[in-house]
């Protein structure tokens, strides 16, 4: 198959390419080079990127004003379903990545396979099954409760036995359980260092939810892949990312859609009041980190209040305006980088990669919120949308 594209933003912080063949075979891209004049293809674009990748979601959730609240009204099976649906609406919407880190029953290492399987669509996937936190922490609900470096250690090997392809911590308390303080820190340094360790051991990287000062630097130092949030990180904070080459993902879209809703009613009041403290920190520190060189990874917490898998969009538009960066490395941001820290391809569209490309009717980074709507939506060569 060939896809003719008037301009192909590939995923790189090169310049776009116009005028090109991309040519897909057994999935992959096998060829991109200029269009043949007269030659034939077919199906042509205005514009051709690559499949967003979306590092940070929770299939299980689906934006429920209460998640937490809904999360335990609904039986496992009904979470299961949801979940199943949540997987197609990311595939349709054009995110062919996402990493899960975080789910109750690993409900998301058996969709992770089922869609391997070619049982279900969706997105290609990791996922961490349970996260770990301490007992009565951040994310219990969703979690393994540890309370000790071997206890760590058994978690990560518990979650590996039932499939885990990534393993997440949660270093500070948290905006969407009740009790957890946000800027506390959670897990202790040598959990965190165990947990890790273990993982690493066996080829699994690890992501670290993190909001407080204190737990960023903890994660940091104990090794950590990428941190999640990390919207109270400070200066020494930045320098760790920095000499660690650590990936921040900054769930932009999280804190932004709950104080977006205030007035729509079914939010806890914590969770509002939290959120607002957060948000604070955010909109003061990520950008900080940004134009200091920390690596900025696409991650937007899909499933949490009113952010919905098929709106990831929003994010990259969220690097965008208040990251200051400019659309294309926005786009670079949730393509290439994300794809870099889930580790399963590169996210750019170039030979020997997936053929997993998004299709536009105009260009799609004169005006960012194109990326909400593409006209056709390919994965592994395949047109799903
Ligand atoms: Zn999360």
């Amino acid at each position: 198959m060939i896809v003719r594209a008037g301009l192909l933003y590939d995923g790189t912080l090169d310049a776009p390419r116009r005028n090109v063949d991309i040519e897909i075979d057994g999935g992959n891209v096998t060829a991109i080079r200029n269009a043949a004049e007269g030659g034939t293809y077919d199906r042509a674009a205005a514009c051709v990127t690559p499949g967003l990748v979306n590092a940070h979601v929770h299939l299980e959730m689906s934006g429920e004003a209460d998640t937490m609240g809904s999360l335990a009204l609904l039986k496992p099976n009904q979470r299961m379903i949801r979940a199943i649906e949540n997987a197609g609406k990311t595939l349709r919407a054009g995110v062919t990545t996402v990493r899960d880190v975080g789910c109750t029953n690993n409900f998301a290492i058996d969709i992770r396979d089922g869609i391997n399987e070619g049982r279900i669509p969706g997105p290609r996937m990791r996922a961490s099954g349970p996260l770990l936190c301490m007992t009565g922490g951040h994310g219990w609900f969703a979690g393994r409760m540890i309370d000790s470096p071997w206890d760590a250690r058994k978690a990560v090997r518990e979650n590996l036995w039932a499939g885990a392809d990534c393993i997440k911590v949660v270093a500070t308390g948290g905006v969407l359980t009740k009790g957890a303080v946000p800027g506390n820190a959670q897990l202790l340094p040598e959990e965190l260092e165990a947990a890790i360790h273990e993982a690493h051991r066996h080829g699994l990287r690890v992501a670290s939810h993190a909001i407080g000062t204190e737990g960023i630097k903890n994660a940091l130092r104990a090794g950590i892949d990428s941190v999640e949030h990390g919207h109270m990180l400070d200066d020494e904070a930045i320098e760790l990312f920095k000499r660690n080459g650590t990936y921040l993902v900054p769930t932009l879209t999280a804190p932004t859609c709950i104080l977006e809703h205030l007035h729509d009613g079914g939010q806890p009041e914590f969770v509002i009041r939290k959120a607002q403290f957060v948000n604070e920190a955010m909109q003061k520190n990520i950008r900080r980190a940004y134009e200091a060189g920390v690596k900025i990874a696409g991650g937007s917490d899909a499933g949490t209040p009113f952010n919905y898998h098929e709106n990831y969009a929003y994010e990259v538009e969220l690097m965008h305006t208040l990251l200051g960066m400019t659309p294309q490395q926005a786009l670079h941001a949730a393509t290439a980088v994300a794809a870099e820290l889930i580790g399963l391809h590169r996210g750019i569209l170039a030979e020997s990669e997936p053929a997993d490309l998004l299709l536009f009717e105009r260009d799609a980074l004169a005006d960012i919120r194109s990326l909400r709507s593409p006209q056709a939506v390919m994965k592994a060569g395949a047109f799903v949308s």
